[in-house]
C-alpha cells in the first residue's frame, strides 16, 4: 500500500483539490490505457484504437503497424470530425476532467503556495504552431519575451524531441535549460544558473552517446528509402532521427510507414515511437522526457524535495512520460496543449500556443507584478 498526493481536478464544481490517494497498484498511476489516474468513461472502440502497447511500437506486426497509423491520425487531428472515433469522446466531459489551466489559474496558484515552482516546456506545438515545415517551427517574438521574463521567475527548461542545437536556434534564450533528443541530451545554461544550488558548474548530460554512430546510418538508410514517398521529411536530431509526415498526404502514411519499419528492422537497438504526424527513431534506453524531468529536478537540487511544484506543458504522446512521472511523485502536473479530447495523463488543457502564452503570462505577473508592463 502506497500514499501519493496527487493534484486532481474536480468535475462539475471545477475546484482543484489536492488529495491523499491510497492503492495498492501503483501502476494505475502510470497505466496509458487507464488515460492517466483519472480514468474517463468511453467507448471500448477508442481504447482499442489508442492501444498501440504504450509508447513503444512494435515495428514487426503488420496489424501493429495499421493501428499505429490509425492511432497517428486520432493524435494529428486538423478538423472537427477528421478523427471519427475520438469526436464520440464528448467534449464537455473530457474538459471537465481535464479543465482549463487559465480557468484554474487561481487554485493553481494555491496549490502551489509554499512550493518551488520549475517550468518544463515543449517545442513544437507547445511554443510555436505545429506547421507543415518542421524546420520552420519559429516561436513569435512575443512568445520569446514571455518565455525570457518566466525563466526570471523560475527555473525555465525547454524539453524537445528535436536535437538541442535545433531548438536553441528556435529559442535563443542562454537562460534556459535545454533537453534535446527527448531529453537524451541535456545542457545547461552557459553561464550557470542562478537557481542551481552547490557548485556553479554548468548541467550537461548525454545518455545515449554511444548510439550516436548508429543513428547517423540509420538516417542516411531513411533519407534513401524515404525518398519514394513525396513529402516525406527525415530529420537528424543527434540522439533520434524523425519521419515527418506533415507534408505526406494522408493516404500515404500507410506506406511510409512500412518504409520506416522495413529499415528498422534491422536495428534491434532502436525503438519506434509516435508523435503528432512523426515517427521518431530512438535508441531503447530507458530515457525519456520524463526522465529528462527528473533528472534536471535533481540538477536543480530538488532531487528529494518536498517543496517543489513542477509544471509541465506539451502536446504530444511523449510529453506523457514526464506528466506520468509528476503523478508518480506527487509533485506539480501536467497541462496538455489540445483542441481535442485526446488520452492523457495530463491534469488541465491548453487549447493552442496562445493560451500557453496568456498563462506563462498570468504566471509572470503573479510572481512579479512589477513585471506586468513589460508584457
Ligand atoms: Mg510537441
Amino acid at each position: 500500500m502506497m500514499k501519493e498526493n496527487v493534484l486532481a481536478a474536480g468535475t462539475k464544481s471545477r475546484v482543484n483539490l489536492a488529495i491523499t490517494m491510497a492503492t495498492s497498484e501503483p501502476s494505475i498511476f502510470t497505466a496509458g490505457k487507464a488515460g492517466g489516474y483519472i480514468s474517463i468513461s468511453r467507448p471500448k472502440k477508442i481504447l482499442e484504437n489508442l492501444d498501440i502497447n504504450g509508447d513503444n511500437l512494435d515495428i514487426n506486426g503488420e496489424g501493429r503497424l495499421c493501428s499505429w497509423v490509425d492511432s497517428m491520425r486520432a493524435s494529428s487531428p486538423t478538423r472537427i470530425g477528421a478523427t471519427p472515433s475520438l469526436a464520440d469522446l464528448d467534449q464537455s466531459s473530457w474538459i471537465d476532467h481535464h479543465p482549463s489551466a487559465l480557468d484554474m489559474f487561481e487554485q493553481i496558484i494555491d496549490a502551489s503556495k509554499g512550493k518551488k515552482i520549475v517550468m518544463f516546456l515543449d517545442y513544437d506545438g507547445t511554443l510555436s504552431p505545429i506547421v507543415d515545415d518542421p524546420d520552420r517551427a519559429f516561436m513569435s517574438d512575443a512568445m520569446r519575451k514571455t518565455v525570457r521574463k518566466l525563466a526570471t521567475c523560475f527555473p525555465t527548461a525547454i524539453v524537445s524531441g528535436r536535437c538541442r542545437d535545433k531548438i536553441y536556434s528556435f529559442v535563443r534564450l542562454a537562460e534556459l535549460y535545454y533537453a534535446g533528443s527527448h531529453g537524451m541530451d541535456i545542457k545547461g545554461p552557459a553561464k550557470g544558473s542562478k537557481y542551481k544550488k552547490g557548485s556553479g558548474r554548468g548541467v550537461q548530460f548525454q545518455a545515449a552517446r554511444k548510439f550516436l554512430p548508429m543513428i547517423d546510418e540509420v538516417y542516411k538508410k531513411l533519407v534513401e528509402k524515404t525518398k519514394a514517398t513525396p513529402g516525406a521529411q527525415v530529420e537528424h536530431n543527434k540522439f533520434c532521427v524523425s519521419v515527418h509526415f506533415r507534408r505526406v498526404e494522408e493516404k500515404k502514411w500507410n506506406e511510409l510507414a512500412q518504409q520506416v519499419r522495413s529499415v528498422l528492422k534491422e536495428y534491434p537497438k532502436l525503438r519506434l515511437t509516435q508523435g503528432r504526424k512523426v515517427l521518431e527513431i530512438r535508441p531503447t534506453i530507458e530515457w525519456d522526457k520524463g526522465k529528462a524531468l527528473e533528472f534536471l529536478l535533481e540538477s536543480l537540487g530538488f532531487a528529494n524535495s518536498t517543496n517543489v511544484f513542477p509544471v509541465y506543458i506539451g502536446d504530444d504522446r511523449t510529453d506523457e512520460d514526464a506528466f506520468k512521472i509528476l503523478i508518480e511523485k506527487g509533485q506539480g502536473f501536467g497541462i496538455l496543449v489540445s483542441k481535442f479530447p485526446k488520452e492523457t495523463s495530463a491534469s488541465y488543457s491548453l487549447r493552442e500556443p496562445d493560451e500557453v502564452m496568456d498563462f506563462l503570462k498570468r504566471l509572470v505577473q503573479w510572481k512579479r507584478p512589477s513585471l506586468r508592463a513589460q508584457l
